[in-house]
């Protein structure tokens, strides 16, 4: 499908940046923005009008492990002290066993769905390559190809990579992220872990760090210094520490900070969600007047810039691939209306070009546009019906046969 690009123009669209918001006439080509300009292009071309809405770069995932695509989230009455603990709780669930017997493919399908609903079309999975790879082409949400990793910086890591040192200076030399949680918790071992990221020689641009739980002021500068990146997932924390980062002293200190929703077992439905946790917790600090835009950029130009993908994603430019979403004007303040927005507002979401959701009176264009797609309803059957790509219903169907009973996912709220 890939190959077989339509080329089309959305007009008067309210185009949103860092800056605000502009009237825009946008031509795709390609799978890429081939222009923005203020007149319409005289092309004979398939034309949407995207009058009286707000078009959005698409958001990226800034973490998550798809393989852990299931629900419901598992624990949440103790609150620990390192993740290991919360990790042997999930691992002897009942919940961590019925997963267990589903296909990996299934489970990846699961999570891309998840991510649409969130209007994410680029997500970094967590998760040594030999498990991802298979699973990267023909998926329909886009799988961060380059980057290396840990698990973590601590005794009881699990053996992803070939240790932080060495995970690093290949990330440095590619030019591509080295991902890895850090200070998953608030034991002695976590609270050590950023001296051990720095003897290591794994603190630097390329450095991705998710969590960064027990740091404060003196390591969120250095981190800012070494132009590292943090990665926050708000959600996932509480529900398994009861406690989150210190993201005032993150963004005091000017650290690129993107958003994670973490596993769907520990974390947020979506990102959209996440970042209404997260405003809820940025009202607490300084930043509580320009909290949407800050997440915003979070979710956009921020994470495009800390998995190095700067130069196709995060901002809607001429030459970037063309992943974008409309949303109905909830408010006249872009970085608001997006923060009230829940996956049922989402016009439409486009990937490379091509729709992959959207509302059920667009269906036309899906066709127009060649994308083979699915009518579904969210939660609630008397109200409008949308289009996605492929089927989730068969996946969902597989599940109900490989379990033998009807399973409903919180991320993924399908009614016949
Ligand atoms: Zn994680």
């Amino acid at each position: 499908m890939d190959n077989n690009f339509v080329n089309w123009e959305i007009q008067n669209a309210d185009l949103v940046g860092m800056e605000g918001s502009f009237k825009k006439n946008i031509f795709i080509k390609n799978g890429k923005f081939d222009s923005i300009q203020d007149e319409l292009s005289n092309s004979d071309v398939a034309l949407f009008d995207a009058r009286d809405l707000f078009l959005y770069p698409a958001l990226i995932n800034s973490h998550d492990h798809m393989i852990a695509s299931y629900s419901p989230r598992v624990g949440g009455k103790v609150k620990y002290n390192n993740w290991l603990s919360w990790d042997n709780e999930l691992k002897s669930s009942l919940v961590f066993s019925e997963r267990q017997t589903l296909d990996i493919s299934d489970l990846y399908q699961l999570g891309a769905y998840r991510n649409l609903l969130g209007a994410t079309t680029t997500v970094m999975d967590h998760i040594p390559h030999f498990v991802n790879r298979s699973q990267i082409d023909g998926l329909l949400v886009r799988l961060v190809k380059d980057y290396t990793l840990s698990h973590s910086i601590c005794s009881y890591s699990l053996g992803w990579g070939d240790g932080a040192e060495i995970e690093y200076s290949l990330a440095k030399q590619k030019k591509i992220p080295f991902v890895t949680h850090l200070g998953e918790g608030f034991d002695e071992e976590s609270q050590r872990s950023f001296e051990s990221l720095k003897k290591q020689n794994a603190l630097g641009e390329f450095s991705v760090l998710v969590h960064c739980l027990p740091f404060g002021t003196k390591e969120a500068k250095e981190i800012a210094e070494a132009n590292a990146n943090l990665v926050w997932c708000p959600s996932s924390n509480l529900h398994i520490f009861g406690r989150t980062t210190n993201i005032e002293s993150f963004i005091d200190a000017k650290v690129n900070i993107s958003l994670g929703t973490d596993l769907a077992m520990a974390g947020s439905e979506n990102i959209l969600t996440e970042m209404k946790l997260a405003h809820s917790l940025l009202q607490e600090t300084k930043y509580k007047k320009n909290a949407a835009q800050i997440l915003f950029q979070m979710v956009t130009s921020n994470a495009a810039k800390s998995l190095q993908l700067s130069k196709n994603l995060g901002t809607v430019d001429v030459g970037k691939s063309a992943d974008f979403f409309l949303l109905k004007k909830k408010s006249e303040n872009p970085y608001e209306n997006l923060l009230l927005s829940e996956p049922r507002d989402i016009v439409l979401l486009v990937k490379d070009g091509k729709p992959v959701f959207g509302k059920g009176s667009l269906e036309s264009l899906f066709q127009e546009l060649q994308v083979v797609s699915e009518t579904i309803y969210l939660g609630n059957k008397d109200s409008e019906h949308f289009q996605i790509l492929g089927s989730p219903k068969n996946v969902m169907k597989k599940l109900q046969s490989s379990l033998g009973y009807k399973k409903d996912l919180a991320f993924l709220p399908l009614v016949e």
